[in-house]
């Protein structure tokens, strides 16, 4: 195996970070310009690998991918003023005099940022953008897996960033391996879990943080009220888009056993009018990344011996296809049901209601994304308050990801620390506490706080401990006594005006 050195690289970065180049908001907003301009200019290029890796269309690359990186570097270049500024904070009753403090968003360092192959544009570039907004050098490393995008990465972004702050890093393990035997300021990992777990070990070496953004089983829950029309369109773009090569992709249904027939056939209705009865020749439709990842889904389809396929089931192993597939007759112990799916097929299971499916839900490891589709408020505040999950959606699926106020990250085994809009920035800068004071009111801080620990003091002491309690409790008592004597006053007001009034129109 070759033997990759990363440490010369990274100490120059780190040089360069220390400078304080980065921390300035007009190289973060230029960075970020230079995003957006790479990222116009290099459209076709773009869109011409990921249609090489996924045999993605324009319309996919451009919404989830190019566009999504453009809209997410706007919102931040519209925002990094708010985002820089320091955020100001009450303060306790012993630092007030004299006091004032705020939260100061600092940079992390030099990040290292390790994207995943299914959006091989949008993960490395989306959370990119993050990070140079926050101030922070980072260096990509693209997935090998989608190579045609990792080369064009390499080439072209370069031209348009920062070199000394801004890298980008080709290579499959070794050299991954290698990048992560360094001590960076953070780490970000899409990925497996299994994968996301050699990255924490590394990490926790230098004791650096990390954002693991990781996979698992996204479930649906889909209750017997349903406009199953709207319902089974926002499924099916939700499921097929990428061949179901997306994190956040429906892993499975949970269907109400009185509404499963209705949206089967809805689904089947939904899937031929947005694919056509031939996927295999639709424009909109993509292919599995590679060879292993297709004989993996196909062994995990072939593991259901008592499968009925309700909808598609075909493949071709030479031009990495597989038609989008609904399943019944799945049980909970298949490995269609252990493994996340990844790929273009859909088990639908039934249950009774939807107890049942926050039960099933609650006995596997927390998603990712959960969708929820009911008319039912109660349902959805039940499933939102009972079950546990990066995110959730209800009525709707991965379309949350546009909102910039709702961080994208997952929960334990789906994930740690978030990236994209407020959040985001958030999550790569270092929240550094300050208290700043005055260096009056001296004489009051003798009498209170240093030693000798004079009987005086202590009482101070005690009776500072209390205030809050006594504070709280006139004000109580004030909130009560206040309205009531108003209320008083405005009584005796009337009363006597009135009364003079009465009397008034007597003596006339
Ligand atoms: P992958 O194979 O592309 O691996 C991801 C990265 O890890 C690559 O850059 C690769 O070089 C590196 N890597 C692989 N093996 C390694 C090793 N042994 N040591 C060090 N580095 C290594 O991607 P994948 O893991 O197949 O991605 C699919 C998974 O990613 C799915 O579980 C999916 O749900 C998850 N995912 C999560 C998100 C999210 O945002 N939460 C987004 C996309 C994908």
């Amino acid at each position: 195996m070759a033997n990759f050195n990363y440490g010369p690289m990274l100490e120059k970065m780190k040089e360069v970070f220390a400078t304080g180049r980065t921390r300035d908001k007009s190289w973060r907003e230029g960075q970020l310009r230079a995003i957006v301009k790479f990222l116009t200019e290099q459209k076709d290029a773009l869109c011409t690998a990921l249609y090489e890796d996924l045999r993605k269309d324009e319309f996919d690359s451009m919404v989830a991918e190019i566009g999504f990186c453009i809209s997410e570097a706007e919102w931040f270049i519209r925002n990094l003023s708010e985002l820089m500024k320091d955020k100001r904070k009450s303060l306790d009753m012993v630092n007030y005099l004299g006091g004032k403090a705020y939260i100061h968003y600092e940079p992390l360092g030099v990040i290292l940022d390790i994207g995943a192959w299914n959006y091989p544009v949008q993960i490395i570039i989306s959370s990119m953008i993050s990070i140079i907004a926050a101030g922070n050098c980072v260096v990509l490393k693209p997935s090998e897996i989608s190579s045609h995008t990792s080369k064009v990465l390499a080439e072209l972004l370069p031209k348009y960033m920062d070199n000394e702050c801004v890298k980008v890093v080709e290579g499959a393990v070794a050299e991954t391996t290698a990048l992560l035997k360094e001590r960076w300021d953070h780490i970000v990992y899409t990925g497996s879990g299994m994968v996301g777990r050699i990255v924490y070990e590394a990490a926790a070496k230098h004791l650096t943080p990390v954002t693991l953004e990781l996979g698992g089983k996204c479930p649906s829950y889909v209750a017997s009220d349903c406009d199953m029309e709207a319902v089974c369109n926002r499924i099916c773009w939700t499921k097929y888009m990428n061949a179901g090569q997306t994190c956040i992709s429906v892993d499975y249904v949970l269907v109400d056993e009185s509404v499963e027939e209705t949206f089967i056939d809805q689904m089947i209705a939904t899937v031929n009018e947005q694919f056509s009865l031939n996927p295999a020749l639709s424009d909109s439709y993509g292919r599995i990344v590679s060879e292993r990842q297709f004989d993996r889904l196909i062994g995990l389809m072939e593991a259901s011996p008592n499968r009925q396929v309700r909808l598609g089931g075909e493949s071709d192993k030479g031009s990495k296809f597989i038609a989008p597939t609904i399943l019944t007759g799945i049980t909970p112990n298949d490995r269609l049901m252990q493994e996340e799916i990844f790929g273009p097929i859909l088990p639908v299971l039934r249950v009774k209601n939807h107890t049942e499916a926050i039960e099933f839900i609650n006995k596997r490891d927390k998603p990712l994304h959960l969708n929820v589709f009911t008319k039912k408020q109660r349902i959805i505040d039940e499933f939102v308050q009972r079950t546990s999950s990066g995110g959730l959606s209800a009525n709707d699926a991965m379309i949350f990801r546009v909102e910039r106020g709702l961080p994208f990250g997952g929960v334990g085994p789906s994930g740690t620390g978030c990236y994209g809009g407020v959040e985001g920035f958030a999550n790569f800068s270092h929240k550094k506490s300050v208290l700043q004071k005055s260096q009056g009111w001296e004489f009051l801080f003798k009498s209170m706080r240093y030693a000798p620990h004079t009987p005086d003091k202590i009482r101070k002491m005690k009776l500072t401990q209390d205030l809050p309690k006594i504070l709280t409790k006139t004000c109580k008592w004030l909130a009560f006594l206040i309205p009531t004597f108003v209320l008083i006053g405005i009584a005796v007001y009337f009363g006597l005006t009135k009364g003079l009034f009465l009397k008034m129109s007597n003596s006339e």
